[in-house]
């Protein structure tokens, strides 16, 4: 039969001879079957592989592509059929390189682990261990006694405990101090962190309520004096990690708070967020008060995180008098907000590289990318951009430019360290699709775009990334525009 004139190539008749040429399911797996490229793979991955390819074919047939019968044939679909399986099998947690310059970037999994907090991982992961018993007396232990001398030791705390994390670690210290009394706060100091953590919540939930005194910039003494009554169950110290009141503004010293405290019998609490058991004012930035300091201030508990400065794996470190931390213990929630294994694993291991504090700077990879003399950075920048005027010669503008890199995880908010960057401008694309296609690289590379350039930030780029990160660069820059 003729087609009539107006059929095009996506005509109804076309459309009906296009789907009948679709494949079935089981001739692909069969011819799929042959394959050694797909040793070991689940048959329910290939399957589901193959139905969703058949199914994308066969909307598109539907939705008036012009596909020609060659393309539909087997061989030809193969190609696709491969490219999803990677898909399916690449797991969905993945190594990235963060081009960022923010060194704890909480959407890219805050602190890096050095090699020996993950071998202690490892072997507490393969191995039986003595995660609750103890080797001395043969009988039941406690998991946390590996870390709480450690903690004690370092820090000069009477004793410690560690939980999930320190959203975690702030909710049940005021659910065991202070639920259904009073918890005087600084105004200043109602902080909300990203990932909806807020003063305010997390002192609803805990059943204690809030008492904020003084001004936004301004808090005195006497104001935390005046509202103490009869309901007042603790005094709350919280640490401004995301923002900075500057300015005409006053805040109560802790040792000033400390001595309220103990005259009316109140305990004092401070929220540290980012803990440092080092001053990092040496590498020009604003001294924050050291753990060990706060704890000699004399509060009577102190919470921090384990991921952010600390540079260890996600916790909630909670330090303070033993009285006061028996019954935090004692609290059911700690059952529900224990640590595990690994986190354990690798917080020991943290903490034992705290026991030669001059070498932390090197040994953790978090102090180490703040420590690091920008004239690093710049070789490591320089190393990259020779390796890339190499290879992809005039398919893309490389400059180096001049950056600032951040600390990040709610710390030192607007205190930059002096960085360098590779500037990628794409001569066949726009910055755009090369960001967009950077994401989707087996190992995605994530920067920032900033006038009509591609930063890549090298503070956050390991040495020994350098060359994946050249490889990467270089097949994207050479066939992104395809
Ligand atoms: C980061 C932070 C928290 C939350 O800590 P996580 O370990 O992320 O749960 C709480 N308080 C302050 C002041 C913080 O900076």
């Amino acid at each position: 039969m003729q087609q009539s004139p107006e059929s095009g190539p996506s005509s109804g008749f076309d459309r009906q001879q296009s789907l009948q040429a679709i494949p079935k399911v089981d001739e692909c797996l069969a011819a799929l079957d042959q394959d050694r490229d797909l040793p070991g793979i689940p048959g329910t991955v290939i399957k589901a592989a193959v139905r969703e390819v058949l199914a994308e074919v066969r909307q598109a047939i539907l939705g008036g592509e012009p596909v020609a019968p060659a393309a539909l044939r087997i061989g030809a679909l193969l190609p696709r059929f491969h490219s999803r399986i990677r898909q399916m099998q690449r797991p969905r947690l993945r190594r990235i390189i963060n081009g960022t310059g923010v060194i704890i970037h909480t959407n890219l999994g805050r602190s890096v682990l050095p090699s020996s907090a993950m071998e202690a991982i490892f072997e507490a992961g393969m191995h039986y261990s003595n995660l609750e018993f103890d080797l001395e007396t043969g009988r039941r232990g406690s998991r946390y006694s590996l870390v709480e001398e450690l903690l004690c030791e370092l820090t000069g705390a009477e004793s410690a405990l560690v939980v999930n994390n320190n959203a975690a670690a702030v909710l049940i210290v005021l659910e065991t101090l202070a639920r259904g009394r009073e918890v005087i706060v600084s105004r200043g100091q109602l902080v909300e962190i990203g990932g909806s953590f807020r003063i305010p919540d997390v002192m609803a939930r805990s059943g204690a309520r809030l008492v904020e005194v003084g001004a936004t910039n301004r808090t005195h003494l006497r104001d935390y004096e005046n509202a103490i009554g009869e309901e007042t169950g603790l005094l709350l110290k919280v640490h401004c990690s995301n923002y900075r009141i500057i300015g005409f503004t006053s805040e109560v010293a802790n040792e000033d708070l400390v001595a309220l405290g103990r005259k009316r019998g109140l305990p004092v609490m401070e929220d540290l967020g980012s803990g440092c058991f080092v001053d990092l004012s040496r590498f020009g930035l604003m001294k924050e008060p050291t753990v060990q300091e706060v704890v000699a201030s004399g509060v009577d508990v102190v919470t921090f995180s384990g991921d952010k400065l600390l540079g260890g794996p996600q916790a909630g470190i909670i330090l303070g008098s033993r009285n006061l931390v028996d019954r935090i213990k004692k609290n059911p929630l700690n059952r529900a907000m224990r640590i595990d294994k690994f986190t354990l694993a690798g917080l020991e291991s943290i903490l034992r590289l705290y026991r030669d504090p001059e070498k932390v700077t090197e040994t953790i990879p978090t102090l180490a990318m703040i420590a690091v003399p920008v004239a690093t950075v710049d070789r490591r920048a320089r190393r990259l951009l020779r390796r890339l005027r190499r290879s992809v010669g005039d398919g893309c503008s490389l400059t180096l430019a001049d950056t600032m890199a951040r600390v990040g995880g709610g710390a030192m908010p607007e205190q930059n360290l002096p960085s360098r960057a590779v500037a990628l401008t794409p001569a066949e694309f726009s910055v755009n699709r090369l960001e967009e296609l950077l994401r989707h690289e087996e190992i995605p590379v994530i920067g920032r775009i900033e006038e009509e350039r591609f930063l890549i930030d090298m503070r956050t780029v390991a040495d020994d990334e350098v060359a994946v990160l050249a490889d990467t660069l270089t097949r994207v820059l050479t066939t992104g525009h395809c």
